[in-house]
């Protein structure tokens, strides 16, 4: 018909947060933490909102925020970053995936999406104009299909879009994977993408690797990160761009059409947060590894086979001991429905739907909601 938005329907994040008030379920649906918003970075939002500014911030970011991302990448990842001309702040990561969507890609191009892939990647790419081609990680080893991801490469793709830590698996990608996916970029001649929001939740000593920092591909990478992740505080929506300038130029052309700019309180938040010392990063790593504990043993207590959780806030569970049809769509409304416990069906991250055989549930959350979830679910089981 006509309805020009008519490339995608409600997310699934929306769609089960929804049911989930209606039926007073507990969430481990859709993706945030519960009490974890660090006491220290929520006085600095207070204190800028009190003394401002308050008017429209520099199109590309406050320099405060950006010398502080050019700062953390230098911090965590040995990375030299101008923050002049290779750094854009954005309204969340969301906005930082559309801008650079919007900014690179011309009608007709093509765009590897490794799936299970984040539900706005497929959607914005094309309203772009351009053509999501996915490349599918299967259970039970999610493993990157190298032979697969290398056949989808043609003569009109332009972009893959790479997000590690991998939401919704919790999968890093190790350096080998990504100096594989740097091959192809230089061989074809591609631009990554690369969605690390979950960059500072990687647990167990696991280290963060990113493309970005491979110096034969570092101008062919962009680099998205997120203050919403980094600081438990999802509604903010303060997310940063890092890329080669000539790169970011057209990325920032875009973001003065979506947005323009940021909220100026949150932004110096963000900078004081991201100047947070070590120990802030340790802390939160910490805290999220004991809630993966809780809810994965209590999972498998109950009967679920879970998978191993490197990273971000969620663990993924096979559905099938308990969902005979196969289709975790509809075992999801119904874990919400008759347990009383959101979680997210992983065919929601596939274009086809073709793996329906898991469901993610969400650990940020704190020991009492874990505890209500589990007991629910061991009722219910
Ligand atoms: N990318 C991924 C992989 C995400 O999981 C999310 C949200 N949870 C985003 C991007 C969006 O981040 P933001 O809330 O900063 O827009
Ligand atoms: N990224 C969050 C998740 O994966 C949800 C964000 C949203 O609701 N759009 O659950």
């Amino acid at each position: 018909g006509n309805v020009v938005f008519d490339s995608c329907g409600t997310s699934i994040f929306e769609t089960m947060s929804r049911l989930a008030r209606e039926v007073d379920a507990v969430n481990l649906g859709q993706g945030f933490p519960e009490g974890l918003e660090p006491k220290e970075v929520i006085e600095a939002a207070m204190r800028a909102l009190r003394d401002g500014p308050h008017q429209y911030p520099p199109m590309l970011g406050l320099p405060d925020l950006r010398q502080a991302v050019a700062e953390t990448a230098r911090r965590f990842l040995g990375l030299e970053v101008d923050w002049e001309r290779e750094v854009l702040v954005t309204s969340g990561a969301t906005e930082a995936l559309a801008d650079a969507l919007f900014g690179l890609l011309n009608a007709g191009d093509e765009v590897i999406l490794i799936e299970p892939a984040y539900d706005s990647y497929p959607v914005i790419v094309r309203r772009a104009g351009a053509i999501p081609i996915p490349v599918r990680l299967r259970p039970p080893t999610w493993e990157l299909p190298r032979d697969e991801l290398k056949r989808a490469i043609g003569p009109r793709t332009k972009a893959i879009v790479i997000n590690t830590p991998m939401n919704p698996i919790g999968k890093v990608f190790d350096d080998d994977d990504l100096r594989f996916v740097a091959d192809l970029l230089i061989e074809h001649d591609l631009v990554a993408i690369a969605d690390e929001v979950y960059e500072h939740l990687v647990f167990d000593g696991r280290r963060h690797n990113t493309l970005f920092a491979q110096p034969d591909v570092r101008d062919r990478v962009v680099r998205i990160g997120s203050a919403g992740k980094t600081f438990s505080v999802t509604g903010w929506k303060v997310g940063y761009v890092t890329a080669d300038a000539k790169l970011l130029a057209p990325i920032a052309r875009a973001h003065q059409f979506v947005t323009f700019t940021t909220p100026p309180a949150l932004q110096a938040a963000a900078a004081f947060g991201l100047r947070l010392p070590d120990s802030y990063y340790h802390g939160l790593r910490t805290a999220l590894e004991a809630r993966r504990d809780v809810l994965v043993d209590g999972l498998r207590d109950i009967g679920f086979a879970v998978g191993d959780v490197g990273a971000t806030y969620f663990a993924v569970a096979a559905a099938s001991r308990f969902d005979p049809a196969g289709d975790d769509a509809e075992f999801c409304l119904r874990l919400t429905r008759e347990a009383g416990v959101a979680a997210v069906p992983i065919s929601a991250f596939y274009g086809e739907r073709d793996v329906r055989s898991h469901i993610r549930f969400c650990f940020a959350k704190t020991r009492e909601t874990l505890d209500e979830a589990l007991a629910r679910l061991a009722r219910w089981s």
